[in-house]
């Protein structure tokens, strides 16, 4: 106020209109004090970034502009990495990831006098244990091997089965002995009685039995039929007796497991 007054003052000396000056002065205190006014909310405004215009004499600051600095204010969290994320993410990207295929190696053979088409039989064995309506359903691939193996597939003359096992094996029938599986070519040249009289096939069969003694390697035992013109399971002795059942060459759901192998159903 001591320097308006004295800003009123000098002004006194150049107005030319002696009677009103107090009137002159107060008009240019008052255009002084809006021009500051409206300097200083173009720079709040600049600042504040809330679009008001610079070139503006008024402007209210709204509501967001208190938001975005109580956002500003606001610290993010750290969040932590869990231990399995890390371990992944410090796994080279080349590293193979595991199939979750087993891998089984099995070789063939014969015993006796074998008349049979031994590449026919080796191939049905391969085609069979991989159809995707078989074991290969557990996750497992089987490969045949030129020897050796975690099982032998055995064509043998009927009258040999039972150097395999005097009580495990007769000459009818075929039979799995350790890692010994052993089709009786009998059998494979004919089928049995009880199947051909059900209506099976030769080929469903010769699938059937492939199926059935490599089931007892796999931990199988016996099963029985569940209800007739049920899909036999393929652990039934179909060969002897179909018990009311539809012939069936492939392992039902229930029975997709392996103690060998330890798979669980
Ligand atoms: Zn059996």
């Amino acid at each position: 106020m001591i320097l308006n007054a004295l800003e009123c003052s000098i002004l006194r000396e150049y107005v030319m209109d002696k009677k009103h000056w107090f009137l002159i002065c107060i008009l240019v205190l008052l255009g002084v004090f809006v021009k500051a006014q409206s300097i200083a909310l173009a720079v709040g405004n600049a600042a504040s970034g809330d679009g008001c215009g610079s070139t503006m004499p008024f402007c209210f600051i709204s509501q967001p502009n208190g938001q975005t600095e109580a956002i500003g204010g606001i610290t993010m969290p750290k969040i932590a990495t869990p231990a399995w994320l890390s371990a992944q993410q410090q796994a080279a990207p080349n590293t193979p990831q595991p199939s979750g295929v087993q891998q089984v190696a099995y070789s063939v053979a014969t015993r006796g006098n074998v008349s049979a088409n031994v590449d026919e039989f080796k191939a049905t064995i391969l085609s069979t244990l991989n159809s995707p309506n078989g074991w290969s359903r557990m996750g497992v691939r089987f490969n045949e091997v030129a020897s050796g193996g975690q099982f032998t597939f055995w064509l043998s003359e009927a009258s040999q089965m039972t150097t395999f096992s005097a009580n495990g094996c007769d000459t009818y029938a075929s039979c799995r002995v350790g890692t010994n599986v052993i089709f009786n070519q009998d059998r494979w040249l004919g089928g049995s009685t009880a199947w051909n009289n059900a209506g099976g096939s030769l080929g469903g069969y010769r699938q059937m039995v492939i199926n059935h003694e490599v089931g007892h390697w796999l931990g199988h035992g016996h099963r029985s039929c569940q209800g007739a013109g049920q899909p036999a399971p393929v652990m039934q002795q179909q060969t002897l007796d179909m018990q009311g059942c539809a012939p069936n060459s492939w392992p039902l759901a229930g029975e997709l497991y392996s103690s060998t192998l330890g798979i669980r159903s």
